[in-house]
């Protein structure tokens, strides 16, 4: 049986540094689900479709090929992973993945990616609708005021320029929509573990999944 390490949480709560460590300890293939969310988003730009067009959207991801490889984010072939990043994605990410056709064409792709390997799974409905019956389901959070920060020093070393207050509103706005979505809404559960990442070091949050996972 293979195993499935699903881990949730809101934007800035760590889930992906983590997991991208925790990935190469414990020899798991790491799925980025909101990096697959932002690449449709990243299209949707690259092809000037409004986020009100929702059926251009849907036909647009019907058509999209997403992989990740060595750490990188591919569409239909092309190296991606700086240009999801941007604040113009990240602005219209959220509103874009609450699209109910959209999601079901993502869930599938991610259970299909996951296929027999051994993987860890990040995003918002990891625990809850991706795999519910995951081997470790795992809810990561933060307080927001922790999250801007870290979103802020992230940014400052990749050179963006965008305030603190700008990425507060951002991340606030990202967790009251993804909170709310009709299908897929970022939820904890009561039978995933709760992490609460605001005063530890990445190394240990790492350390506490790592006993998890490893026994
Ligand atoms: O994880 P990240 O912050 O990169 O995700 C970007 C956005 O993609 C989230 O704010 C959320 O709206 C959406 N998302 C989602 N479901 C997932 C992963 C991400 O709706 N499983």
């Amino acid at each position: 049986m293979s195993k499935i390490v699903a881990i949730d949480g809101p934007a800035g709560s760590g889930k992906g540094t983590v997991a991208k460590i925790l990935a190469q300890e414990c020899n798991l293939t790491y799925i980025d689900t909101g990096a697959m969310y932002r690449a449709i988003a990243y299209a949707s730009l690259q092809n000037n479709i409004d986020i009100s067009e929702e059926e251009k959207i849907v036909e647009l991801a019907k058509n999209s090929k997403i992989d990740f490889i060595d750490g990188k984010t591919y569409l239909n072939g092309k190296d991606i992973s700086k240009e999801i990043r941007t604040m113009e994605v990240t602005r219209i990410v959220s509103p874009i993945s609450s699209i109910v056709k959209l999601r079901e064409i993502l869930v599938d792709m991610q259970r299909e990616m996951a296929g027999n390997l051994d993987v860890i799974m990040e995003g918002r409905d990891i625990t809850t609708v991706v795999f519910p019956n995951a081997t470790y389901k795992f809810y990561l959070d933060a307080t927001l005021d922790e999250r801007a920060n870290r979103r802020y020093k992230e940014n400052k070393e990749k050179g963006m320029e965008v305030t603190l207050d700008e990425i507060k509103e951002n991340i606030s706005k990202r967790d009251y929509n993804d909170m709310h979505k009709e299908v897929g809404s970022l939820t904890r559960t009561e039978d995933a573990i709760y992490i609460d990442s605001t005063n530890l070091t990445i190394d240990e949050v790492v350390e506490k999944m790592k006993n998890i996972i490893e026994v």
